[in-house]
């Protein structure tokens, strides 16, 4: 048997860290935590820390960390805890550290995720808006470090395993002509727009499928989750904006597909959990239990597809217009994307209006060319100034 290789858990306290964590514990010969990485849950890294016994604990927040040192070392606990964002690129960096979950949420985890990247780890990529932000030059960076990007969004992993053998994301793959996203159509699939324009938080969090961090389930509910999931698949699968399709598959059992030359298409299909396609990761390119069922087809029945509307989800037409601008507009188009969302869920801004803030900074925002990580930064940082301001103002008109 060979040794068990070192793995760092970015996001470790969130849902893909937890389902991660989970699957980790089906194969304790097989790993080694190494490094665990969050913002400031303290109480729920303490808990991981004491079941799996990292080197490390990162937490960025130093109160937090304090925290989470104090209750190990009562607990007579060997692991370290350090603090700040700094601390989460040195760990990941580590020569004990052989593979990466990138899962904190947002630009948050880019810098992390890159640090990874440029260590040539193999990176399990769940933090799309890494990726999105920083087009193209994100891998560049793969195909510099000769790091290995596994990608784990449900669709993307499909796809990667609808490849032909030994692909590897980054290039465009011989002989595949298209590839088709999945999506559940949210929470608010056959909602009316009046309906939807005053939705709340916990409305647009009630994923029919997926159990998700808030964040992601408000993309979700927008569907600008598909549009960055377009922008996602563009840059992995090296295709144009109009080779990746999105169809609405409310049954959630066909995470995606793979149109090739000679018409055949190859999905991948499985329960909507997102411990298959971790696993699959994990395990890349051997194969083993994720502790999922087996999926019943004749449970599921019926297999439905339909055409994803654009007048209700302008988000998803959004994101296409960034994906074929390139340059910062995807930059500017995540960071709009990412106040707005926090707007929404702090009740500063209703549903409707996070399409609105975005549309009109991408508006006013031209998209500039991207030489390097500070062009993404600069465009990044005035998006996020922008959509605040924007937010500002329409709390004021309405007040
Ligand atoms: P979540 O909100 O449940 O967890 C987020 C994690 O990131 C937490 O551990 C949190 O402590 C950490 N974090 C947040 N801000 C941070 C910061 N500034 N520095 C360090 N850590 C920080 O989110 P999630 O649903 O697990 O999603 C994580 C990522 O995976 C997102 O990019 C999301 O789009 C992607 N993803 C999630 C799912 C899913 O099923 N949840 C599916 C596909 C892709
Ligand atoms: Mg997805």
């Amino acid at each position: 048997m060979s040794s068990p290789r070192g793995i760092a858990i970015l996001g470790s306290t969130g849902s893909i860290g937890r389902s991660t964590l989970a699957v980790i514990a089906l194969h304790p010969e097989a790993f080694k935590v190494a490094v665990l990485g969050a913002f400031n849950s303290w109480q729920a890294i303490v808990e991981q820390a004491k079941a799996f016994h990292p080197e490390t604990v990162v937490l960025v927040d130093a109160a937090a960390a304090a925290e989470a040192r104090a209750a190990l070392r009562d607990a007579g606990s060997a692991t370290r805890v350090e603090s700040g964002e700094q601390a989460l690129k040195d760990a990941v960096s580590a020569a004990n550290v052989h593979m990466v979950m990138a899962a904190i949420v947002g630009a948050a985890g880019l810098q992390p995720t890159l640090a990874a990247v440029r260590a040539g780890k193999r990176v399990l990529l769940a933090n799309k808006e890494a990726l999105v932000m920083t087009g193209p030059l994100l891998m560049d960076e793969v195909r510099r470090a000769g790091a290995e990007l596994i990608p784990i969004d449900s669709e993307h992993n499909a796809i990667f395993q609808c490849m032909p053998g030994g692909y590897l994301p980054g290039d465009p793959a011989d002989g595949v002509t298209r590839v088709i996203l999945t999506a559940s159509g949210g929470p608010f699939r056959c909602t009316s727009a009046e309906k939807m324009a005053n939705a709340t938080p916990d409305e647009a969090c009630a994923h029919p499928k997926w159990k998700m961090g808030r964040k992601i389930s408000v993309d979700s509910a927008t569907l600008m989750n598909k549009g960055l999931e377009v922008i996602e698949a563009t840059l992995l699968f090296g295709l144009p904006e109009s080779k990746v399709d999105v169809v609405v598959h409310p049954q959630s059992v066909v995470h995606s597909l793979v149109e090739y030359a000679d018409g055949s298409l190859l999905a991948q299909l499985g329960a909507p959990d997102m411990r298959t396609p971790i696993a699959q990761a994990l395990a890349w390119p051997a194969r083993f239990a994720s502790g999922v069922q087996s999926l019943d087809l004749i449970a599921v029945g019926q297999l439905a597809f339909e055409p994803p509307d654009h007048n209700r989800f302008p988000s998803l037409t959004l994101a296409r217009a960034a994906a074929r601008a390139g340059g910062t507009a995807p930059t500017v188009l995540n960071a709009a994307n990412e106040v707005a969302v926090q707007a929404f869920l702090d009740l500063r801004l209703n549903f409707v209006g996070i399409s609105t803030v975005i549309d009109k900074v991408l508006q006013r925002l031209d998209s500039s060319p991207v030489k390097a990580l500070g062009d993404v930064l600069e465009a990044d940082a005035a998006a996020r100034r922008l959509a605040n301001t924007l937010i500002e103002q329409s709390a004021g008109a309405s007040t």
